[in-house]
């Protein structure tokens, strides 16, 4: 027994998970893999990333906590 600790996962999960809308599966809360935050071309933030369930692009407006 006793705290067992994978390095990897807390990696994984130092960010909170981001979703998004995922315009290939039509789905919602679909979460961003490697989410980065960009600016859109009217200065607005958003978040890109990789579709968690599909692996194809997602962005979703806002900002990367
Ligand atoms: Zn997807």
């Amino acid at each position: 027994m006793g705290l067992y600790i994978n390095s990897g996962e807390l990696g994984a999960r130092k960010l909170a998970v981001v979703t998004g809308y995922c315009v290939y599966e039509k789905k919602k809360n679909r979460e961003i893999k490697n989410p980065k935050q960009i600016k859109l071309k009217n200065g607005r933030p958003a978040v890109k990333g990789t579709c968690g369930s599909c692996g194809k692009p997602i962005f979703r407006i806002g900002k990367l906590k």
